[in-house]
C-alpha cells in the first residue's frame, strides 16, 4: 500500500505542474471547471494522492480508492463496443465524443480500455494493475481546493441516479445542508443550493480552516426527475425514513409514509453515510413552503434556528416534531444542532434570504 501511494503521489507531483494551466486566475465558475477535466484521472496531491475519475456525461467525480477498486469502479463505467471499431480506433486515434469513456470489446470477452483526453489514445484496462498504470501515466495532480468545486457522487438512488454533493474544507466541524429530499414537490431547494456553492467557488471568501461544508443539492433525484410528489420511487417519504426516537412506519400510499423500517431507502442511507463523517457541525435541511425557520428538540437547535430566522428574514417557528427527519436523526445521532428552513414557495429559491446566514455558517467562526 505505501508503495502503490508512494508511485502515485510522485506522478502527481510532476503532472501538478500543469494544473495551474486548467486553473486560471480566483475565478473559476465549477461548471467550466469540471468540463475541462472531463474524463480525467486526477490525483489528489495534498491527499496522499487520492485518485478521482471524472465521468464525462456528469461531470460528477468519483473515488476510486485502490487499483483493486478503481479497476472494478472504471470497468463499471464501460460502454460496449463493436471489435472491427474498436481495432480501427486503437490503430490511431479514437474520436473526441468517446474522450475520458471506457470502452468494453463486447465481441472479445469484454476487453476494457480507457480513452485518454490528452491523446484520444486508448489504455489497456484488463487487471488491476492496468488500472494503477493508467492512473500513475495519465492522472493529474489536482489541489483540495480546485477538487472540491467538482460535484462527488456519494451514492445512488433506488432507482440508480447519482447522488451528488460538494465536500469542501477538512475542518472537523460540518456544515450539513441538504435540499431535495422532498424532490418532485419542493424543487426550489436545489435551485437556491446550486447558487450557494457558485457564489462560494467565484467569491474570495472560502470555508473557514475550522470547517467542512456538506452540500447536498438533490437528495431525492428520482422524485426531481419523475415524480410531482414529496417521494422517493419506492413511494417513501425520505424525510420520515430516517432511525429516530419514536420512529413508526406510516400508511403506506400517503405522503407520510415512512418505508417499512428506518434506512430502508438508498437515498437516506446515503445522507446518512455522509453525516456520519463528521463528529460535530449542524445541518440545515431545505424544504417549502411556509416561510419559516424549525428547530430540532435542543437549546443548540433553538439558538441555531433563531439566528437563522433573524438574517434570513423567515419567522421562527416552533410548532413541528416529527419523527424519522433527517435533521431529528441528526441532531440524536451527530449530536449537533439541526434546522429545517421551509422556503417561501415551491419553486422558489429565496437566495437573497439565504445568502448571508448560509455564507456566514460555512465561512465564519461562528458555531453552535
Ligand atoms: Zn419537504
Amino acid at each position: 500500500m505505501t508503495m502503490v501511494r508512494h508511485i502515485l503521489w510522485r506522478s502527481a507531483a510532476i503532472a501538478f505542474v500543469s494544473a495551474a494551466m486548467l486553473f486560471p486566475g480566483a475565478v473559476a465558475h465549477a461548471g467550466s471547471i469540471a468540463e475541462r477535466i472531463a474524463g480525467k484521472i486526477l490525483l489528489q496531491v495534498e491527499r496522499h494522492g487520492e485518485a478521482w475519475y471524472v465521468e464525462p456525461s456528469t461531470l460528477e467525480r468519483y473515488h476510486l480508492g485502490r487499483p483493486k477498486d478503481a479497476f472494478a469502479i472504471m470497468s463499471g463505467f464501460g460502454i460496449g463496443i463493436a471489435s472491427a471499431e474498436l481495432d480501427a480506433y486503437l490503430a490511431g486515434t479514437f474520436p473526441a465524443r468517446l474522450s475520458g469513456r471506457i470502452l468494453l470489446d463486447v465481441e472479445r470477452s469484454g476487453e476494457a480500455y480507457y480513452v485518454s483526453p490528452d491523446d484520444l489514445r486508448g489504455a489497456y484496462l484488463g487487471r488491476p494493475k492496468d488500472a494503477l498504470r493508467i492512473m500513475t501515466d495519465y492522472g493529474l495532480g489536482i489541489t483540495d481546493a480546485d477538487l472540491a468545486q467538482i460535484p462527488r457522487v456519494l451514492g445512488y438512488s433506488e432507482e440508480g441516479r447519482t447522488i451528488a454533493g460538494y465536500d469542501i474544507g477538512s475542518g472537523g466541524y460540518c456544515v450539513l445542508l441538504i435540499a431535495g429530499i422532498h424532490g418532485g414537490k419542493e424543487p426550489g431547494g436545489k435551485g437556491m443550493m446550486d447558487r450557494f456553492v457558485d457564489d462560494l467557488f467565484s467569491g474570495t471568501e472560502t470555508v473557514h480552516p475550522d470547517k467542512r461544508a456538506l452540500v447536498i443539492p438533490l437528495a431525492n433525484p428520482d422524485g426531481y426527475f419523475g415524480r410531482d410528489d414529496k417521494l422517493n420511487a419506492n413511494g417513501v417519504n425520505l424525510n420520515r425514513n430516517f432511525r429516530t426516537s419514536e420512529w413508526v412506519t406510516g400508511d403506506a400510499d400517503t405522503t407520510t409514509y415512512a418505508g417499512e423500517a428506518p434506512f430502508t431507502e438508498r437515498e437516506s442511507r446515503v445522507i446518512r453515510d455522509i453525516a456520519a463523517t463528521c463528529a460535530d457541525g449542524v445541518m440545515v435541511s431545505f424544504h417549502a413552503r411556509g416561510n419559516f425557520v424549525n428547530p430540532e428538540n435542543s437549546e443548540r437547535s433553538t439558538a441555531l434556528a433563531r439566528w437563522y430566522a433573524e438574517n434570513s428574514g423567515y419567522e421562527y417557528y416552533e410548532g413541528w416534531y416529527y419523527h424519522g427527519t433527517a435533521t431529528r436523526w441528526f441532531e440524536e445521532t451527530v449530536g449537533g444542532p439541526a434546522i429545517t428552513v421551509e422556503m417561501t414557495d415551491y419553486t422558489a429559491h429565496d437566495w437573497e434570504m439565504n445568502r448571508d446566514p448560509l455564507r456566514a455558517l460555512v465561512t465564519d467562526t461562528l458555531v453552535f
